[in-house]
Order: C-alpha cells, then sequence, then structure tokens
C-alpha cells in the first residue's frame, strides 16, 4: 500500500504565508530528530514496495546539514529523494549554487518549488527564478506547484515572471484549500470548488508521512493533521509496517479507497446529512467527511457491511 514515504522536517519556515496549511513560520520549534529520520529512512529502504522519500517542512532548506545527511542516507538506501522549497535560497546564488552541487552529489533528484501571491509576499519572483535555473544547472530536476485562487490574475503574473525556467518544470496547479491559515485568513470567495463530490476519490498515491508533529499520517495532504483518522501512531509505537497494516485494517479508509467519497456523500445524504455538491479536491471533501464524528458513527454499520462486503470481492477476485 505504501510506495513512498514523506518526512516533513519542520515547521519552521522562512516565511509565514497567510494561508499555509500546517501554520508554519520563522518562530516554528518543532524539527523531528536526526535520529528518528534516519531510523524511519532505513525502514523504508528495507520495506521492497518504498522507492522514495520526500522532504518537506516548513522549510527543509532551513536545516540544510539535516537535508544533506538524510538525502545522503535515503539514496544509500536506493530510495529516490525529493525536496519541497519556497525557494528562499536563490537570493544568495554563491551559497545557493554550493548547496545545490552539495545535494546532487548526496543523491537529490527533484526539487518541488511553490509559487503564488502569498508566497512571494516572502520570496521574491527574482529570486526563485534564480533558485530554479540553479537547480536545473545542477542537474536537479525541477517542479513547480502554482495554487490557484478566486483571483486568476496572480497565477498568470507568477506564471509569466517565472519564464524561462518554468518551461523545464512540471507545473500543477492546484486550488488554494480551506485548512490551517487559509481558514483563518481568507474569504470564502477566495476557495474555489472545482470537483464533483460524487466523482471525489482519494489521491494518497501510497504516501505515508512522518510529521514534524512527529506522527505518522495516512497521507501528505495539505488536511492530513486536521483529520484525526490519518493519525496513525508514531515511530516510537510503530513501524512503517505496522502503520500499513493499521490503514489497510480500517474499514472506513477501506471502503474510502475502494469506492471513492460518492458513496460517503449517497449515505450521508440518505441519513439526512448535507453534502455539498461541489468541493475544493478529494482531500476537502475526506476533511468535510471524516472530521465529522457523529457521521462517522451513524454511518458505522453501513462501512462495516460495505468492507466486509469488497473484502470479500477483493478475495474471490472480482
Ligand atoms: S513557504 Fe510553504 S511551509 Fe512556508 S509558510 Fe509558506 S506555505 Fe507554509
Ligand atoms: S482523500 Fe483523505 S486520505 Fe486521501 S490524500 Fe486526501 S486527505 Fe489523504
Amino acid at each position: 500500500m505504501f510506495s513512498r514515504l514523506g518526512i516533513g522536517i519542520t515547521d519552521k519556515c522562512s516565511a509565514a504565508c497567510e494561508m499555509c496549511c500546517f501554520g508554519c513560520s520563522p518562530a516554528g520549534k518543532r524539527t523531528l530528530s536526526r535520529e528518528l529520520m534516519m531510523d524511519v529512512i532505513r525502514q523504508a529502504g528495507e520495506a521492497e514496495e518504498i522507492r522514495s522519500v520526500g522532504f518537506s517542512g516548513g522549510e527543509a532548506f532551513l536545516y540544510f546539514d539535516l537535508l544533506l545527511e538524510c538525502t545522503a542516507y535515503a539514496h544509500a538506501q536506493g530510495l529516490k529523494v525529493s525536496v519541497n522549497s519556497n525557494g528562499f535560497w536563490g537570493k544568495n546564488e554563491k551559497r545557493a549554487r554550493e548547496m545545490l552541487r552539495e545535494l546532487k552529489t548526496a543523491g537529490m533528484g527533484l526539487i518541488c518549488f511553490s509559487a503564488d501571491t502569498y508566497h512571494q509576499q516572502y520570496v521574491p519572483l527574482e529570486d526563485l527564478r534564480t533558485a530554479m535555473r540553479l537547480t536545473h544547472e545542477a542537474g536537479i530536476e525541477v517542479d513547480l506547484s502554482i495554487m490557484r485562487t478566486a483571483q486568476p490574475d496572480g497565477i498568470v503574473y507568477v506564471a509569466e515572471a517565472l519564464r524561462p525556467e518554468i518551461y523545464d518544470a512540471t507545473v500543477t496547479y492546484y486550488p488554494m484549500l480551506p485548512v490551517g491559515k487559509a481558514l483563518e485568513n481568507m474569504k470564502e470567495a477566495d476557495f474555489v470548488d472545482s470537483i464533483r463530490t460524487q466523482a471525489a476519490r482519494c489521491t494518497f498515491n501510497g504516501i505515508v508521512t512522518l510529521c514534524f508533529d512527529g506522527n505518522y499520517y495516512m497521507c501528505c495532504s495539505q488536511f492530513c493533521t486536521d483529520i484525526p483518522r490519518l493519525k496513525l501512531g508514531t515511530p516510537g509505537e510503530m513501524t512503517l509496517r505496522d502503520a500499513e497494516t493499521r490503514v489497510a485494517s480500517d474499514d472506513y479508509l477501506y471502503v474510502m479507497l475502494m469506492n471513492g467519497f460518492g458513496w460517503y456523500a449517497d449515505q450521508a445524504r440518505a441519513l439526512g446529512y448535507d453534502i455539498p455538491e461541489r468541493v475544493c479536491t478529494a482531500c476537502h471533501c475526506c476533511y468535510l467527511i471524516f472530521r465529522n464524528e457523529k457521521l462517522l458513527e451513524d454511518l458505522k454499520e453501513r462501512v462495516e457491511e460495505e468492507a466486509g462486503r469488497l473484502r470479500i470481492q477483493h478475495l474471490l477476485g472480482q
């Protein structure tokens, strides 16, 4: 079930974006220990199905030595390595070149940058463009995630300003999500309900995350720390394998993975719950359904019955 490991090294960040899902900022104090990360990376390396590790934060480059050491260790375990960054380090070209050379030597394969009008209040676009250019030049792949809000003009401006580096990057376009700081600071109209609830399916893609709060979560979604059901436990209590077993044996999650959220929406509506026709993403739908303890309790029997039916079907190879 798990094929990738995510590690949120820290909640400390060079920025304090108004819409940050985890509320990261320069005041962040939670950082995973070297020993803990090494142990979990070792377990990932030993698990045949886990093939890659992605570091994030906060801003992982603030703990560069730790990032470098973990990258080298993960690479030595045979794992592909990536890191998310806001690219603030593009400001100092000389130092950025050195860091990228060291990361490349250690085995870093991909840097995923983020851009939007909120990030760019902290990271000038020219610094981000420099970081992307130097990453290309260092022989490391570049991804770029651009966040969409109800005002699309900002996106066009960001995309234009990142030319020509954007041409060689894999670009992902995703909506701003009503979670974390965005829930506090944004207006309802800033969120775009982009998909039909009936068609929403989990997109976790086999990623298990060790978060800077010290817990394993089933996925790396922006919502993961806000959905209690997705919290699996700590590395002190369980191995990565145990975490996987925990997901596989949870009837609610099993039914969600097999049937998608359309099934949950139908069942919830049949019980009189008001479920919106459209949501921002599948994870938004997950948040609406799995945070509602009363709804989950009311659905218990239906979920158990459906999980039993699906497991039998699976055993029969249907
Ligand atoms: S750069 Fe990313 S992690 Fe840092 S505050 Fe902004 S959204 Fe949060
Ligand atoms: S749908 Fe739920 S479990 Fe799946 S990735 Fe999104 S938040 Fe995680």
